[in-house]
This record gives structure tokens, sequence and C-alpha cells, in this order.
């Protein structure tokens, strides 16, 4: 499994084709879900992540205007937590359409509650005028350089775990898909669809920072995630959990009312933000007395493997193929779920 397969890898490192790096930065291109870079004394590495929130909003995945906001700050933190670090704050750039000053204050609402939650704070930021609504968060953060956890490192013979229940982004994808016209009514006439807001999993980032032998967090869903997580480290992934067991309950109903395998849930493009992680089977014991110190029950997905597959459920999917699906349909939701079923449906 080569990275140059997946056109989102491709289009990355076409920028790096360009740009010098810098010699200190502690993560190669795709290596980690935030930046790593030393700083001056005994603080520890900055660890910096930016994120924009464009493409979901355009395809009608997001409800509203607070989740908008609470979503823009999550996932920018969500990728803090994948290294195991402490926030600092996030800066924040909205464009705002055209009459858009009456989403501000939803979107101020979403970014202020997600900070809260993430015990964080929005230091400054930016706003602009466009001609549609998005909003790019960057969130900066601290970890111990002895402890700061890369999507790299992981062998075959580690468990793998989740840090929750994975899929609950199909519920508004679907429903964005319905209106679309390329699923069936999902429910009643104007039946609303309950707003998605996931949380960054700060603390359980930081007790993994140390023990986890790779870590990402799950903001283009499972397949994604496990598929770039294969082709770093050059090898597989058996998740052997039954599905009924690892979905999120909604995104479970929801395929059952389609006829669909949830499947389609862990392989379809809005993601949650849960971490998935790896760790070492003679470390499993300190993972399972810190998790239960701390209130938190690991997700056992699977475990990595020498072969370099994807096979979750018992079926072999094709990871790059998934995720080309995205780019290849474009804003195309008809074409994206016509595709996504034919592959795993
Ligand atoms: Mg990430």
């Amino acid at each position: 499994m080569r990275g140059d397969e997946v056109l989102e890898n491709r289009l990355l490192e076409r920028w790096w084709a360009v740009l010098p790096r810098h010699p200190l930065q502690q993560n190669d291109l795709h290596e980690a879900d935030a930046e790593l870079l030393p700083l001056p004394g005994d603080v520890g590495w900055l660890a910096v992540t930016t994120d924009t929130l464009a493409e979901e909003i355009a395809l009608g995945f997001v409800a509203d205007a607070e989740t908008a906001g609470w979503l823009a700050a999550m996932q920018s933190l969500s990728d803090l937590a994948a290294v195991g670090a402490v926030p600092l704050g996030i800066v924040v750039a909205v464009t705002l359409p055209d009459g858009g000053e009456t989403l501000q204050p939803a979107l101020a609402r979403g970014l202020a509650a997600a900070c809260r939650e993430a015990g964080t704070f929005v230091l400054g930021g930016d706003t602009n005028r466009g001609p549609a609504l998005a909003i790019t968060t960057t969130a900066v953060g601290l970890v111990d350089p002895a402890r700061a956890l890369r999507r790299v490192g992981c062998r075959p013979g580690d468990a793998v775990y989740a840090t929750g229940r994975l899929g609950g982004g199909a519920v508004g994808a679907a429903a964005a898909a319905a209106r679309a016209g390329a699923l069936p009514e999902l429910g009643g006439p104007g039946e609303p669809v309950p707003p998605f807001r996931p949380c960054a999993r700060m603390a359980e980032g930081r007790m993994l920072a140390g023990l986890a032998s790779a870590c990402m967090d799950t903001s283009d869903s499972l397949v994604a995630t496990l598929d770039q997580l294969a082709r770093l480290n050059r090898v597989g992934f058996a998740v052997t959990a039954r599905l009924d067991d690892i979905v999120e309950p909604g995104a479970l109903a929801l395929c059952r009312r389609l006829g669909m395998t949830p499947l389609v849930a862990l392989a379809q493009l809005h993601g949650e933000l849960e971490l998935v992680f790896t760790v070492p089977p003679d470390r499993v014991p300190e993972l399972e007395r810190g998790a239960a110190a701390r209130g938190f029950a690991p997700l056992r997905l699977g475990n990595v493997t020498a072969e370099e597959a994807l096979v979750i459920d018992g079926r072999t999917v094709d990871g790059a193929a998934v995720r080309n699906l995205a780019h290849a349909a474009g804003g195309d939701l008809k074409a994206y779920v016509a595709g996504l079923v034919a592959l795993v449906g």
C-alpha cells in the first residue's frame, strides 16, 4: 500500500515539492495530526495545526451556524489531542457571506462552547467577506517531547483501539444526501436531524501520550484513518470487533433503515473526532489501568497485521478507492453515494 495511491496525499505532497521544510520539525509529512516543533528552554514542543470547515458546510452536512462554530474549533483541537498536546488556544479566521452578520452570534456561541468544553480559549483571529461561509481554526498547544504521539510507530501484533463509537457523522451526511436526492427520505417531512457536535478527546490524548505506539483522529472516518496509518507504517489492520459494538447507535439504526452494512458509516467522508490508537501487547495492562482510573473505556477494534491490507468485519476494504471517491465525485453527493455503496455497501 503506497501513500501516493491516495489523491489527497498526492495533493499535499505537491506543496512540499516547493516549500522548504523546517530543519527542526519533529514530524515528517503526513506523520502526525499536528506539526511538532521544539521551543527554546524546557517548555516542550509546540504542536500547531490548522483546518478549514467549508466543504462540509457546502455539502450541507453541518446543521446550523452554532454547530459550524463548534465543529470548526473541535476539529483543530482534535488534532492537538491526537499528538497528546495540551492546548494553549485557537485563532479563528471566518469568511462571512453577504448578510452573514446574522450568523455571527451563533458561530461565536459554538466556538465558545467548544473551547469551554476543551478547557481553552479563542486568542484572536480575522474576519473576511466572501461568497460562502468558511471557518479556519488554528490550534496551538504544548506537548512533552518524550511523550508526543505520531501516526508512525505501530507494529504487527499491536492492539488497535478507538476512544469511542464511530460513524456518528454519517447521520448528518445522510440527511444532506437525502436532500440532494442521493438517498431516500430518512424521516418524516421536516423531521430535524440532531446537530452533530463531537468532542475532541483532549484528556484521552494526554493519557495516551507516551503509551500509544501510533495515534490519529478519525476526522475523515475510520476507513481513511486506518488506511493512512497502514500506508505510513507499512502494515495492515484487522478490525475484528462486531460492527454493532463499535458503530454509533444512530448510524447503526440509519444503516439498517437503508438496508446497508454499517461499514458504510465507517467509510463515508463525514468522520467524527475519536482517536484511533495502537498499543504494544505488553503495554495493554497499563492502558487498561490508566483508562479505568480516568473513567474512560477504550473500544478494542482489532490488531495491527503484517499483511498490508485493511480487513473490517471479514471484508477486505480498498481504502484508497474509498478515500479517492470524495475527490472523484467532487460535490456530487449522488455520484459519491453510488460509488460508496458499490465499494462497501
Ligand atoms: Mg487529524
